[in-house]
Protein backbone atom coordinates (compact mmCIF):
# COMPACT_ATOMS: atom_id res chain seq x y z
CA UNK A 1 0.00 0.00 0.00
CA UNK A 2 1.19 3.81 -0.50
CA UNK A 3 -0.66 6.66 -1.73
CA UNK A 4 -2.12 8.18 -4.81
CA UNK A 5 -2.90 11.93 -5.81
CA UNK A 6 -5.71 12.04 -8.89
CA UNK A 7 -5.04 14.95 -10.31
CA UNK A 8 -8.11 17.45 -11.59
CA UNK A 9 -6.79 16.13 -15.11
CA UNK A 10 -7.72 12.72 -14.47
CA UNK A 11 -4.00 11.45 -14.68
CA UNK A 12 -3.42 9.07 -11.02
CA UNK A 13 -0.54 9.29 -9.43
CA UNK A 14 0.76 6.65 -7.41
CA UNK A 15 3.81 5.73 -4.89
CA UNK A 16 4.91 3.57 -2.00
CA UNK A 17 6.23 6.50 0.07
CA UNK A 18 6.48 10.36 0.92
CA UNK A 19 9.28 11.19 -1.46
CA UNK A 20 8.30 8.84 -4.30
CA UNK A 21 5.09 10.34 -4.53
CA UNK A 22 6.30 14.09 -4.39
CA UNK A 23 8.65 13.42 -7.09
CA UNK A 24 6.64 11.76 -9.43
CA UNK A 25 3.56 14.63 -8.93
CA UNK A 26 6.47 17.27 -9.28
CA UNK A 27 7.36 15.37 -13.16
CA UNK A 28 3.78 15.13 -14.24
CA UNK A 29 3.41 19.01 -13.06
CA UNK A 30 5.76 19.59 -15.42
CA UNK A 31 4.50 18.23 -18.63
CA UNK A 32 0.75 18.54 -17.82
CA UNK A 33 0.41 21.74 -15.94
CA UNK A 34 4.00 23.98 -16.20
CA UNK A 35 1.75 27.14 -14.82
CA UNK A 36 2.07 25.29 -11.61
CA UNK A 37 5.41 24.51 -11.47
CA UNK A 38 7.23 26.11 -8.23
CA UNK A 39 3.76 26.59 -7.18
CA UNK A 40 2.88 23.06 -5.44
CA UNK A 41 4.58 22.75 -2.08
CA UNK A 42 6.25 19.49 -0.82
CA UNK A 43 3.19 19.86 1.88
CA UNK A 44 0.58 20.35 -0.55
CA UNK A 45 1.33 17.29 -2.72
CA UNK A 46 1.23 15.20 0.49
CA UNK A 47 -2.41 16.88 1.49
CA UNK A 48 -3.87 16.02 -1.92
CA UNK A 49 -2.67 12.77 -1.55
CA UNK A 50 -5.07 9.65 -0.14
CA UNK A 51 -4.44 6.23 0.70
CA UNK A 52 -3.68 3.59 -1.70
CA UNK A 53 -3.76 -0.13 -1.30
ZN1 LIG B 1 -2.67 16.63 -13.92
Amino acid sequence: MGKRIDCECGEVVKAETDDELVAKVEQHVSAAHPELVGKMTREDVLGMAVEDD
